[in-house]
């Protein structure tokens, strides 16, 4: 053992009820979910090279949940030793996105913790230390080759058509040899010394993996410019910080039997690993930036709730212990996650999926005065900043009376999917309507004579002023009485009455969208709008 005898008696548990589980035919479904229960320390490991990703916060949130579930730890780590792709500003918008979510950390850049610093850049030192110990124990080489070298061996063997790999010429450098370089100050990389043979690895959700280790190639674990690469600091800083489960991505999965071989060159215990299934479009294609909102950030900004992102996330490769069931708070969440429910299927985005879920939490919060607030508190500077001398009927501000809003809100929470709906499909309600846009004279095309007659005249403007009180019921009479005064249908006076107060065909019941605009603003619309 190498630094720390640290050992992990709680991760070898989980491991070995697994094992009894898979033996006595168990399967990951069965009504006997595995549990792991002992304090579990995950980390999530992002490279700030860019916005969170979908599937990146499936993983934080996965790592989250099992570290409280637990009463574990759950670490925040950024892996910005890859100097060429840092993207200023990436970390904290990560952070912020997390945050956002509801997945904070127990350690990391911002709380600081036992481990710091939770900055890899912060950490060369130790990895160049690890990287000695490798070399001076015969599992690491430095290699002297030069760019140039590698891009001319690559070129050869594509010509030959041999596989991409280094060709290990610096693997049998003798001491004196590299004593010479070294005293020349000669730029040197080190690698990996793969051994021959197989690894294999034991994955939570793949099972046994075998890898033949002809095809690992003796990767760089220290560059030139002294920054490790990810598998070098991946590796030491998953053991340093006492990493207990290993939860990511899929795509690490051909990187593991390099961290297996770290481990063994080490003399440490590996941690658990479980490796997510991809995130893939409906077209079955991997989720990516060409396929359109992959990014955390767009879903804040559309106005999707944090609960439904984090909920919608979490059933990406995950399912609930009643598959009835699926709509959770975050401490729903909590209290239903297990390892038992991760599936190695890959999982398929669905947005329409996603407003679904989206529209649940919003009903979800409808139902109480906090939640109600949450929203017209997150509105009211939506419609200001939305509406303020935009107004195309000469109003100078939009309506924003919280009242208002939450009224709003509730006659309409049935026909939305996101509380910015409201401000997209419902100007009418902040704003006076446009009547010379192209949906309004499509609408107005299809009135018929008789209702706009009807609607439109002196007798029926009286009648409306004359309305007490001015609710949906009574204005519903209105309708009735003018239809039957004017020998016009009932649902052509209230298609006529729609156009008049909104200039659209979208919303709530016309009556109950006059009680809420009130009657001024109805009698205005009104004289206005024909
Ligand atoms: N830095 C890697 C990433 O960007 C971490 C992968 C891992 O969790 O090991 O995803």
């Amino acid at each position: 053992m190498l630094f720390r005898a640290w050992r992990r008696p709680l991760s070898r548990l989980a491991t070995v009820q697994h094992i009894l589980n898979r033996r006595a035919g168990l399967s990951l479904h069965s009504i006997q979910r595995f549990q792991h229960t002992s304090p579990a320390r995950v980390r999530f490991a992002p490279s700030p090279t860019g916005y969170l990703h979908l599937g990146g916060l499936r993983t934080a949130l996965y790592n989250y949940l099992l570290a409280k579930k637990t009463n574990g730890s759950f670490i925040l780590r950024i892996e910005d030793t890859d100097r060429t792709r840092l993207v200023e500003g990436a970390t904290d918008k990560l952070i912020s996105a997390l945050s956002w979510a509801g997945v904070e950390a127990d350690e990391g850049p911002r709380q600081g913790g036992p481990h710091s610093p939770y900055f890899q850049s912060q950490r060369t030192d130790i990895y160049r230390h690890h990287a000695q110990y490798l070399i001076d124990n015969g599992h690491a080489y430095r290699c002297f080759c030069t760019p140039d070298r590698l891009d001319d061996m690559r070129k050869e063997q594509s010509k030959r058509g041999r596989r991409i790999a280094y060709d290990r010429r610096c693997a049998s450098l003798t001491n004196e040899q590299i004593e010479k370089n070294l005293a020349m100050d000669m730029p040197f990389t080190v690698r990996l010394k793969t051994p021959k043979g197989m690894t294999q690895i034991d994955d939570f959700l793949h099972g046994k993996v075998n890898f033949n280790n002809a095809i690992l190639d003796d990767s760089v674990l220290m560059k030139s410019d002294g920054y490790p690469t990810y598998h070098l600091a991946n590796v030491v800083d998953d053991y340093l910080m006492g990493i207990t489960h290993v939860l990511r991505g899929d795509e690490w999965l051909p990187s593991t039997p390099k961290h297996v071989l770290l481990y063994r060159a080490f003399g440490w215990e590996a941690p658990q690993f479980i490796h997510l299934p991809l995130l893939l479009n409906k077209d079955g294609t991997k989720l990516s930036k060409r396929s359109g909102d992959v990014h955390v950030e767009q879903y804040i900004d559309k106005g999707y709730f944090p609960e439904a992102v984090a909920n919608f996330v979490a059933l990406l490769g995950w399912a609930p212990p009643n598959a009835e069931e699926e709509i959770f708070t975050m401490d729903e969440l909590l209290e239903k996650f297990d390892l038992a429910g991760l599936n190695k299927s890959q999982a398929v985005v669905s947005l329409e999926k996603l407003d679904w879920i989206n529209k649940q939490h919003l009903l979800k919060r409808a139902q109480t005065a906090q939640g109600l607030q949450s929203m017209v508190d997150y509105l009211v500077p939506v419609i200001r900043n939305r509406f303020t001398n935009s107004v195309p009927g000469g109003e100078a501000s939009p309506r924003l009376e919280p009242t208002y809003i939450k009224n709003v809100l509730v006659t309409m929470k049935e026909r939305i999917r996101n509380v910015m709906d409201i401000a997209d499909m419902c100007p009418y309600f902040f704003v006076e309507p446009a009547y010379d846009t192209e949906q309004a004279s499509a609408l107005r095309k299809k009135l018929k004579p008789n209702a706009i007659a009807a609607v439109n005249k002196e007798e029926t403007r009286r009648m409306l002023e004359a309305l007490a009180p001015f609710d949906a019921e009574k204005i519903n009479e209105f309708f009735q009485q003018i239809a039957a005064d004017n020998n016009a249908k009932v649902n052509h006076v209230q298609m006529a009455m729609r156009y008049a107060m909104t200039g659209t065909n979208v919303g709530a019941a016309v009556n109950s969208t006059m009680a809420l605009l009130g009657k001024s603003t109805c009698v205005d619309r009104l004289a206005r709008s024909f």
